[in-house]
């Protein structure tokens, strides 16, 4: 109870010096985790909203699974397409392996015949040079059997004088017997001698002529079997080029096979980055379910607070003062701009009423009804909520709310008596102009004003 007094005593300090139009810079900010702005309808609110929201994510998380799951079995098809049509890829490789040998072997086989066709040129050009030497032998054969014929002649000519060379023609220019006998004796012998010589050689042509021929049979042969080596070779190559056709062919079919693989490649990489934004999807939305999940634990936990404070007062069940409720400002000012309820205006629920005078600015703020401080914030946002407010309990689960004045003159904890200066209007926080917004609050719910202080008469 003592120091109750001596509260009350510094209050009514404060108070005077409040009306008196100074402004307490610099008085310790009040920074609740929660505000005591929010009401329990408030955090029932967002707790309801931090569970529809919960839940909205968690349906994204399982259409994203959805998703996944759809792509992956897109992805399994390209695949199993990659698999087959690798297994066509080898089987092609294995054909064009085997042509590649079967073009191999052809070419030894063409590299075997040129082999033979080189020999073939060289025991032609070996005949043809044992042609050339059998025909020099003959023409030196007969080159000789000539030199003897004429030499034969000439033994005739000088012995008969004569140029005849013909046998009859000796003997018949015979002019006697012994003549006739000596010549005949001498031609004989001579012919005898020249005749077997000539003979041999004309032998020894004959032979050459026949080894001439021989050797031309050979040539021949040798000529015939070169032009089928060459017909051979010539139908190996046609065979060699089917073979590089029929690999070209199928080294085609690889390269169409490995362009089709690469299509399912592409395919199956593109449902691949898919499915990691869906799981990139997945793990965000679970951050943000994570951060709902813990603003919903706050709000939570706020409320608990709340109702245990509502509690413990209306356990306390303190009534500062009983009795009517007085304007919270002077009778003067009484003009309303804006009323509880729905305002179109700003397109929501309006949960005080505002009062809007003009000269407004700065006119004292009074305690509705006696009571607690509960709020009396100075540190505010420009632009944003209520701006600098006070907050007061007066038991039986009523609050009251002054919000966006330009001072205060209270602290939290301060006890105040209905119709005491608390602070002054302004226009801070969420405002358009000066006016003061009062809210009254019964059970942590807002409720209209008027429902319990009058609009003062004119
Ligand atoms: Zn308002």
């Amino acid at each position: 109870m003592k120091s109750r007094t001596l509260r009350r005593l510094r209050n009514t300090a404060l108070s005077l010096l409040g009306c008196a139009a100074v402004v307490l810079a610099g008085q310790g900010a009040y920074m609740p985790v929660v505000s005591y702005a929010d009401t329990q309808t408030d955090l029932a609110q967002q707790i309801a909203d931090a569970d529809a929201k919960i839940k909205d994510i968690e349906q994204q998380i399982a259409s994203a699974g959805s998703s996944i799951e759809a792509n992956e079995v897109q992805q399994d098809n390209y695949w199993n397409y990659l698999v087959a049509t690798q297994a066509q890829i080898d089987l092609v490789n294995l054909d064009v392996a085997a042509k590649e040998q079967a073009i191999l072997d052809k070419e030894a086989e063409i590299a075997d015949v040129e082999q033979r066709i080189e020999d073939k040129e060289l025991q032609i050009s070996e005949t043809e040079r044992r042609i050339i030497d059998t025909e020099e032998q003959i023409a030196r054969l007969d080159a000789e059997n000539r030199e003897n014929i004429r030499r034969f002649g000439q033994i005739i000519k000088a012995m008969y004088m004569t140029d005849s060379s013909n046998y009859l023609s000796v003997i018949a220019g015979a002019e006697d017997f012994y003549d006739i006998f000596v010549r005949s004796e001498i031609l004989d012998n001579a012919s005898k001698q020249n005749m077997k010589f000539m003979q041999k050689l004309l032998d020894d042509i004959h032979f050459q002529e026949d080894v001439k021929t021989e050797l031309g049979n050979i040539k021949d042969q040798l000529e015939k079997d070169k032009d089928q080596l060459a017909k051979d070779k010539i139908a190996l190559e046609t065979e060699r080029a089917d073979l590089e056709d029929e690999k070209y062919a199928l080294d085609e079919q690889v390269k169409y096979y490995n362009d089709l693989n690469a299509g399912y490649w592409s395919q199956y990489n593109t449902y691949s980055a898919k499915i990691q934004d869906l799981k990139d999807r997945q793990a965000n939305l679970q951050y943000q379910k994570k951060i709902t999940q813990a603003d919903r634990d706050k709000a939570q936990a706020a409320l608990e607070e709340e109702i245990r404070r509502a509690k413990e007062r209306a356990k306390n069940n303190t009534v500062y003062d009983e009795g009517e409720w007085t304007w919270p400002l002077n009778p003067s000012f009484h003009l309303i701009t804006t009323y509880f309820g729905y305002d179109s205006w700003r397109g929501g629920n309006h949960g005080g009423i505002d009062i809007g005078n003009s000269g407004i600015m700065g006119a004292n703020v009074y305690a509705s009804k006696g009571g607690e401080v509960l709020v009396a914030k100075t540190t505010y946002i420009p632009g944003y909520d209520y701006g600098m407010y006070i907050v007061i309990d007066h038991g039986n689960g009523y609050q009251t709310l002054y919000a966006h004045l330009s001072a205060i003159y209270v602290t939290v904890g301060q006890e105040v008596t209905k119709g005491e200066c608390i602070g002054a209007v302004g226009s801070t926080g969420w405002s358009t102009g000066p006016h003061l917004h009062f809210e009254v609050r019964k059970d942590g719910s807002r409720i209209d004003p008027f429902s319990v202080v009058a609009l003062p008469a004119v």
